[in-house]
């Protein structure tokens, strides 16, 4: 059975739009799955702390058969493959990979919380959300685009798209 994923992904060391783009193409060829769309990507201010660069975000859009613990199985080995290593809550990070959304599936465990616990106070993810699907809702019927008018802003500015060789 295909369910329909949406993954945040954010970077603020060693080039993060390429850091981006290069996860983009890694999720892409997931296996039992298929990307349907990418967001434009954003930079924005840094959650937390504020001694580091401004993060690049953007989000995708996944058909997957994977369980939701599968899928953040790869994530984390996507994650390991560009080097991230773990040092203080919320800091510097080449890539983090969140499964924000997966169908109408609500989990808490102690790996795995879906809907993502932030995603209703972050613009920086309820933004590209919204740009790959402006209908799009949470299991309890609430709607990205009613989060995304209620939401703080961070200084959201979107980037321009790269240029292509
Ligand atoms: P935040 O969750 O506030 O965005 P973070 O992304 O910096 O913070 P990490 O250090 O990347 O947090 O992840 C910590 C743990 O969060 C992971 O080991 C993972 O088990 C857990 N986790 C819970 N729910 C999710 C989710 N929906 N997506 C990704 N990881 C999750
Ligand atoms: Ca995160
Ligand atoms: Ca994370």
């Amino acid at each position: 059975m295909q369910t329909d994923a949406y993954i945040g992904l954010g970077s603020n060391l060693k080039e993060p739009a390429a850091q981006l783009a290069k996860a983009v193409a890694e999720l892409a060829v997931l296996p039992q799955t298929t990307l349907i769309a990418q967001s434009p990507f954003y930079a924005s201010r840094p959650v937390g702390p504020q001694d580091q660069p401004d993060f690049v975000n953007g989000a995708v859009w996944l058909s997957t058969e994977l369980t939701p613990h599968t899928l953040l199985d790869q994530l984390q080995s996507i994650e390991q493959a560009h080097g991230r290593k773990r040092h203080r809550h919320w800091g510097p990070r080449t890539l983090d990979l969140d499964l924000l959304v997966f169908g109408n599936q609500t989990l808490d465990d102690e790996r795995l919380t879906i809907p993502h616990r932030e995603l209703p106070y972050r613009d920086f993810v309820l933004q590209p959300l919204l740009d790959l699907n402006p209908d799009l809702t949470l299991p309890d019927g609430v709607a990205i685009a009613s989060l995304r008018s209620q939401c703080p802003d961070n200084q959201l500015r979107r980037l321009p798209p790269p240029d292509y060789p």
